[in-house]
């Protein structure tokens, strides 16, 4: 049975629009899987680490496959984008986390959903809140606020 599974992009080297642009089309071409919607592309300020500004979305799947199975696609997509992790918070080419399967809880050491830092980035919740606003709370928003991000592009990807 499907269910619905939102995911966050992120990309801050090189041409981070075009690794955004194929990493929505890999994510359309996963077994059974449909990508419903995405959203407007945002730049934003990296958190907790140096470089250059980032280019975040978050697209929405129809999906059968379970979170870790997830996790792993979203993995192998990100292997592909030529993602090193020289250290910590490094610069990346494309970063895919899941954020949300269903109604899906887990918590173990490779996979915690919903994603735990979620509600403390403005890069996910503004995305998320533009596709689906009843899953980000005011005070979710209102707590973000210092963080820079500007939406930059509506309708940037064609899937
Ligand atoms: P990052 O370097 O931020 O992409 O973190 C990747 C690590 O976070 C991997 O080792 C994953 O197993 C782990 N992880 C835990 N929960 C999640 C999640 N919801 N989405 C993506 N990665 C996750």
């Amino acid at each position: 049975m499907n269910v619905g599974a939102w995911i966050g992009l992120g990309a801050n080297l090189g041409d981070a629009r075009a690794a955004l642009r194929v990493a929505v089309r890999a994510l359309a071409a996963l077994p059974g899987t449909r990508v419903l919607r995405v959203s407007s592309l945002y730049r934003s300020a990296p958190v907790d680490a140096g470089g250059p500004d980032y280019l975040n979305a978050v697209a929405e799947l129809d999906t059968p496959l379970a979170p870790l199975a997830l996790l792993h696609a979203l993995q192998s997509i990100e292997q592909a984008a030529g993602r090193e992790r020289p250290y910590r918070n490094a610069p990346r080419t494309l970063d895919l986390d899941l954020l949300l399967h269903g109604d899906e809880r887990l918590d173990s050491p490779e996979l915690t959903v919903p994603h735990p830092r979620m509600g403390e980035r403005a890069f996910v919740l503004l995305p998320l809140a533009e596709l689906a606003p009843g899953l980000v709370r005011a005070e979710q928003l209102a707590a973000v606020t210092g963080q820079r991000i500007e939406r930059v592009e509506q309708d940037w990807v064609g899937f």
